[in-house]
């Protein structure tokens, strides 16, 4: 059966249709600009192609969509989407009802720029193709495994009950996919195993996996928490960010603004992207080998952390576009890490990332005898959806 798989941003619709027979992407392109006059779509596959197109409304978008897809429009037997925040109620994925999109609404105060857009393209596709079965795949339930020492955060009961404040934590549909694709790799059952993934995007979370179980991760209430990102402060005093607000004049909205947008490698090196900030450093430049550092710094801090809270692991994988890209940050840290026995080769490493010929974004790293192995293993939230919707169909009458 052919899965189409939406993921809707405030004005971007990525889509992917597979078959998940034999896992092969058979469309696969984006939507950008949704709203504004220079909209257009990209196709990647089956051939590149850029053509403008206005498209007001994703709506709009969903419907150019169906009819490029033209006769593969009939095969498609669900449609899945990507939904951010589930909050505590959506513990894995489920059939959209309107009671489910209601469920999803009143969490979406969490996800204020994110939920509201991926509501809105099942909407479309409920307007447009009223027979298919839509499945929504969320960024949190992954997480829903975590027991209240982990979620919890120190604040009184009473304001946790009537406001959900805890941790719920995010890049779920990564985490399983590398997981499972980690413990193919070490031809180990998913159930023996413990492990930490380190999702390294613009975005960026470390998890702690136990037997395939979410045990912690860095990320929180909302993606702010943890790590330094590309444009996210990530951990910070309270305090600190208050007393900013108060300097600078920011409400409410204006601070967490600021703290998503404005800040991480963005605010420290005047860049979100990792690839010019290699060079930067390589010069020795003082911001931006401030900036890496840090970065670093942290992701090392929270891997300790969250081995600790494991007691032990099995398996350290690296995946999303810097976790991938970036053979310096993982020597760096991993070499942190060489006391319990996680030892990377140095030449694999390199191999390891996704640019040139002959080199290979996703297998082993380690040492030879390392007791604790390394992995760099390319993510694909895509086919996990699309999995998940199969997954979905099966357990239910529809
Ligand atoms: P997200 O899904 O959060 O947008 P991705 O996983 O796509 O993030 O990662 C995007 C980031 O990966 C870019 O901002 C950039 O910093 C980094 N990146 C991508 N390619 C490379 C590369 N070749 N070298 C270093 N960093 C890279």
């Amino acid at each position: 059966m052919n899965v189409l798989v939406l993921n809707c941003g405030s004005s971007s619709l990525k889509f992917q249709l597979i078959d998940t027979a034999s896992e092969a992407v058979l469309k696969k392109g984006e939507f950008e600009r949704i709203g504004s006059d220079e909209s257009f779509y990209s196709m990647d596959i089956p051939k590149v192609e850029e053509t403008k197109y206005k498209a007001k409304t994703h709506t709009e978008a969903v419907a150019k969509l169906f009819e490029l897809m033209g006769d593969l429009k009939d095969t498609v037997c669900a449609i899945g989407h990507r939904v951010v925040h589930g909050g505590a109620e959506f513990s894995g994925s489920v059939l959209v009802t309107e009671r489910v999109l209601k469920g999803v609404e009143e969490v979406s105060h969490f996800a204020p720029l994110h939920n509201p857009a991926n509501i809105g393209g099942v909407r479309a596709c409920i307007e447009l193709l009223p027979k298919i079965p839509n499945v929504l795949v969320f960024d949190t339930s992954f997480h829903s495994t975590m027991q209240p020492k982990a979620y919890r955060y120190g604040i009184a009961n009473a304001d946790y009950e009537k406001f959900g404040v805890r941790k719920y934590g995010f890049h779920g549909t990564s985490y399983a996919y590398v997981a499972r694709e980690a413990s193919k790799m070490m031809n180990r059952p998913l159930k023996d195993l413990k492990m930490i993934i380190a999702h390294i995007g613009n975005g960026a979370s470390i998890c702690a996996i136990d037997g395939g179980k979410s045990v912690d991760t860095s990320m929180g209430l909302t993606p702010l928490e943890g790590l330094i990102m590309g444009t996210r402060a990530g951990d910070i005093d309270t305090a600190a960010a208050v007393y900013l607000a108060k300097k600078k004049g920011l409400d409410f909205d204006g601070l967490v603004s600021y703290l998503n947008s404005e800040c991480g490698m963005l605010g420290m090196a005047g860049v979100n992207d990792m690839r010019p900030i290699t060079t930067r450093v390589a010069e020795g430049e003082e911001q931006a080998t401030i900036a890496f550092e840090s970065y670093i710094h942290r992701i090392t801090k929270h891997i300790g952390a969250l081995v600790a809270v494991l007691g032990g692991v099995d398996a350290i994988c690296w995946t999303a576009g810097v976790g991938t890209n970036r053979h310096d940050l993982r020597e760096k840290v991993m070499s942190k890490f060489e006391f319990l026995g996680a030892k990377i080769d140095p030449e694999l490493n390199i191999l390891h990332n996704g640019i040139g010929e002959g080199r290979n974004r996703t297998g082993e790293i380690s040492e030879e005898g390392s007791t604790v192995r390394t992995f760099v293993i390319a993510t694909n939230e895509e086919l996990q959806i699309a999995r998940e919707a199969v997954k979905i169909l099966e357990t239910c009458e529809c």
